[in-house]
C-alpha cells in the first residue's frame, strides 16, 4: 500500500471495527493500531453531517495528533422506514454513550411505530421472525498524510433488511437486527471473514485500495 507504511493507525476505539480493520490490514503485511492501543487521545466530537466529513474529521485529528497516516471509518445504519435514521447518529441513537443493546431496542420502537410497508420475506423466516423495514450500513473511509491532509476517501454500501428480532452472537452495533437476503443470515450470524467480503467496511477498504 503506497500511502501507509509498515504500520497503519486507524481512528477508532470501536473493538469490534478493529477485528474486522485488522485482517485486511494484516493480509497485505502492515501491523495494526488503533486508539485502543494509543493512551491519551482526547474523544473527538464526530459533528460532520455525513459519514465522509466525520471520517475525515476523526483521521485528520489522529493524524495532527500523532504525526503518522491515519485511516478513520464513519458508519451507520439508514433505514428506510424510518426515513434513513439513524444514519450519522447511529453510534448515539439511544443517547450519548448508549451501548449497541440500548441502540437495537430503541431501532425496534421506532420501527414499530413506523408508517410505511415492510419488505416481503418470499421465503419465510424460521422462528415467527419478520423483516421489519429494507435498510442499508454505508462506510466512509479517508487516509490522510502525517499532517492530516486528505490522501483518499472511499465508500461500501451494504444493502438487507432489519429483523423483528435479533439472530446471532458475533460483530458488534446493529449486526443481529442486519439481515443480508442473498445469505439468509445476519451479520452477527457471520463470520469476520464472511462479513468483510459483504458489508460496507469491506467494500469501502477494497475501493480505497484502488485508490492509492
Ligand atoms: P462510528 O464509530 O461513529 O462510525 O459509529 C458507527 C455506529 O454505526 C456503530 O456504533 C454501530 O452502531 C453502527 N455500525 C457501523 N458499522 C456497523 C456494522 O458493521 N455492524 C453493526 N453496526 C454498525
Amino acid at each position: 500500500m503506497s500511502r501507509l507504511g509498515a504500520e497503519v493507525v486507524i481512528a477508532t476505539r470501536n473493538a469490534g471495527k478493529v477485528k474486522e480493520f485488522a485482517p485486511i490490514f494484516e493480509a497485505k503485511g502492515m501491523a495494526v493500531k488503533s486508539l485502543l492501543d494509543v493512551a491519551g487521545i482526547p474523544d473527538i466530537a464526530e459533528d460532520g453531517a455525513t459519514f465522509a466529513e466525520n471520517a475525515l474529521i476523526k483521521a485528520s485529528f489522529t493524524a495532527r495528533y500523532l504525526g503518522v497516516p491515519v485511516v478513520a471509518d464513519d458508519s451507520g445504519l439508514c433505514v428506510d422506514r424510518l426515513g434513513g435514521a439513524p444514519g450519522v447518529y447511529s453510534a448515539r441513537y439511544a443517547g450519548e454513550g448508549a451501548g449497541d443493546e440500548a441502540n437495537n431496542r430503541k431501532l425496534l420502537a421506532e420501527l414499530a411505530a413506523a408508517g410505511g410497508s415492510p419488505p416481503a420475506a418470499p421465503h419465510g423466516l424460521a422462528g415467527g421472525i419478520q423483516p421489519l423495514s429494507t435498510a442499508r450500513f454505508v462506510c466512509s473511509i479517508a487516509l490522510v498524510d502525517a499532517s492530516g491532509e486528505l490522501a483518499a476517501q472511499s465508500e461500501g454500501v451494504c444493502e438487507g433488511w432489519i429483523l423483528s428480532a435479533p439472530r446471532g452472537a458475533g460483530g458488534f452495533g446493529y449486526d443481529p437486527l442486519f439481515y443480508v437476503p442473498e445469505l439468509g443470515r445476519t451479520m452477527a450470524e457471520l463470520t469476520v471473514a464472511e462479513k468483510n467480503r459483504i458489508s460496507h467496511r469491506g467494500k469501502a477498504i477494497e475501493q480505497l485500495w484502488k485508490l492509492i
